[in-house]
Parts: C-alpha cells; structure tokens; sequence
C-alpha cells in the first residue's frame, strides 16, 4: 500500500466535517489538532498489515469486523428511542475499557 499514512478513530467524534465511529480509517487533513488527537489516544496509526474491512451500508473503511458491526448497528438501522439510550450506554461502557483517553495530553 503507498500513500499517506492512515488513522483509524478509537472513539466517535467528528473530524474535518465527517462523523467518525469508532475503527473507522481516515487520513489526516493538517489540523492543527491533530497531535493532540494522537497524544488524547483518540486516534491511531494504521498498521500497515491491517486488514480493513468495507461498510455495506455507506463503505466506510474500518479496522476490523467488530468495529464495523458497531457503526453499522448505529449508523444504517433503525433503533426506537430505549433502544438507542441502551446502545449509547453500551458504546460509553465499551469505549470506557477499550479506549480510555489520555487527559494528560488534553
Ligand atoms: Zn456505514
């Protein structure tokens, strides 16, 4: 693979104008917040052997099936409002354990 060197988002937050979930692969646009992102843990490299995996719904790029599943699940199907509190807290829970930030870096 050549090109710029690709990041994928550890939690959902908007960059550059996109919601991004979590896994999903970007590039960097040059923001001047990009550093922090890296050094909060919000974002990591793309390892070069990754396997990326294609949404079906909007074909996103994400880092593995799970993470993909997670955005799909959110993103393309229709939720009622108690079952989108229970996604939220699950996703909040989740993300919690798997991708804590580093506040020393904010
Ligand atoms: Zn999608």
């Amino acid at each position: 693979m050549t090109g710029k060197q690709q990041y994928w988002a550890a939690r959902p937050f908007g960059y550059a104008g996109k919601d991004l979930d979590r896994g999903m692969v970007f590039e960097l646009v040059g923001s001047r917040n990009d550093d922090k992102l890296i050094g909060m843990a919000y974002i990591q490299p793309v390892a070069a052997k990754a396997q990326l995996v294609e949404c079906p719904g909007c074909g996103a790029k994400f880092i593995g099936h799970d993470t993909k599943v997670g955005h799909y699940e959110k993103r393309h199907i229709e939720h009622n409002v108690r079952e989108e509190d229970m996604l939220a807290d699950r996703e909040e829970r989740m993300l919690d354990q798997v991708a804590p930030l580093n506040l020393q870096a904010a």
